[in-house]
């Protein structure tokens, strides 16, 4: 028994050491991607479901190695959260899709691309400063950029996200509220901050039931955010949305904007372009 307690031993420090081997490489590899800039930004289309036109679109990260294949944010955001590099990739995101707007502004002023904020981000006092710079170098109004934040990041940090939200609100820049509804908080931050949109997350459009009689079901949550937001005048998007019963179910209960497989995957920018030359 006593060797059998000793090899198990062996086998979970053996799995723990191989564990962290593989957290420094990745580390490693991320810094070398920070530097040399290994990033692509796609774009997710979101839709005027009323319409059928492209109204914005949100912007994700892709990680791409040199053999060409990609690494999906999921696998390399939490780790570049918790080392700080997703300090200068949130940099280069935010640049990247400024760039993207200047391009996009000679075809379609209308479009807005929104960029996914995380906790770090918010903490780091450089990030307004970087912003404004960022625009006013790409010569893009304000009003085109708009911002997600998760739940967790507003309660989290309070304060901070107060005087950050205001100062986005003077200068013109929206703000989302991103998986609304998994966050488990109390909901008097949607009053008390200055906050544009929240996005339903895509567990509760998953939901949506096809029966439309479906009142005590499922669809109960998405009705009553629907009717939240629009009773404290915020925009609200559906996010997820893979099915077409789902898309008029929306349609039916007044919530217009979408975003989802049914439309369009995130695509690369030049892809975006020619879906938005057939759209729009
Ligand atoms: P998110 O902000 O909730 O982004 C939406 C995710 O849902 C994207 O995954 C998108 O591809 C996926 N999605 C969109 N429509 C559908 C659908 O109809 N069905 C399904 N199954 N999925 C759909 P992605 O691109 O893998 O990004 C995952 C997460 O990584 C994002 O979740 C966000 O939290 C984070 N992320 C992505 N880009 C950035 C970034 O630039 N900065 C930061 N801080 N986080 C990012
Ligand atoms: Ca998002
Ligand atoms: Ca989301």
């Amino acid at each position: 028994a006593k060797k059998q307690v000793k090899s198990s031993l062996e086998f979970y420090s053996k799995k723990l050491v191989d564990a962290s081997l593989k957290r420094i490489e990745m580390e490693d590899a991320l810094q070398k991607a920070v530097t040399n800039k290994q990033f692509e930004l796609f774009l997710q289309p979101i839709i005027d479901i009323s319409s059928s036109k492209i109204v914005k679109a949100e912007t994700l990260i892709r990680w791409r190695l040199s053999d060409g294949s990609i690494i999906a944010p999921d696998e390399f955001i939490p780790l570049a959260e918790q080392t700080g590099l997703i300090v200068p990739i949130g940099k280069w995101v935010i640049a990247e899709a400024c760039r993207f707007l200047n391009e996009l502004k000679k075809t379609h002023q209308e479009i807005k691309l929104s960029v996914n904020l995380s906790p770090r981000q918010v903490a780091d006092r450089q990030l307004l400063d970087f912003i404004k710079t960022t625009l006013t170098q790409q010569d893009i109004s304000p009003e085109l950029l708009e911002l997600e934040l998760t739940e967790g990041v507003l309660i989290d940090n309070y304060d901070k996200v107060h005087y950050l939200l205001t100062e986005l609100r003077t200068l013109g820049i929206s703000v989302s509220i991103d998986d609304f509804g998994t966050g488990y908080s109390s909901l008097s931050y949607l009053q008390k901050l200055p906050i544009d949109h929240i996005k339903i997350d895509r567990s509760f459009t998953m939901s949506i039931q096809d029966n439309e009689q479906d009142q005590g079901g499922n669809s109960a949550i998405i009705l009553a955010v629907i009717a939240m937001a629009k009773s404290l005048k915020l925009g609200v998007i559906a996010e997820g949305v893979e099915t077409d019963s789902q898309k008029e179910f929306l349609l039916r209960n007044q919530c217009h904007i979408a975003q989802g497989y049914l439309f369009s995957r995130p695509l690369p920018f030049n892809e975006f372009c020619k879906l938005l030359n057939t759209k729009n």
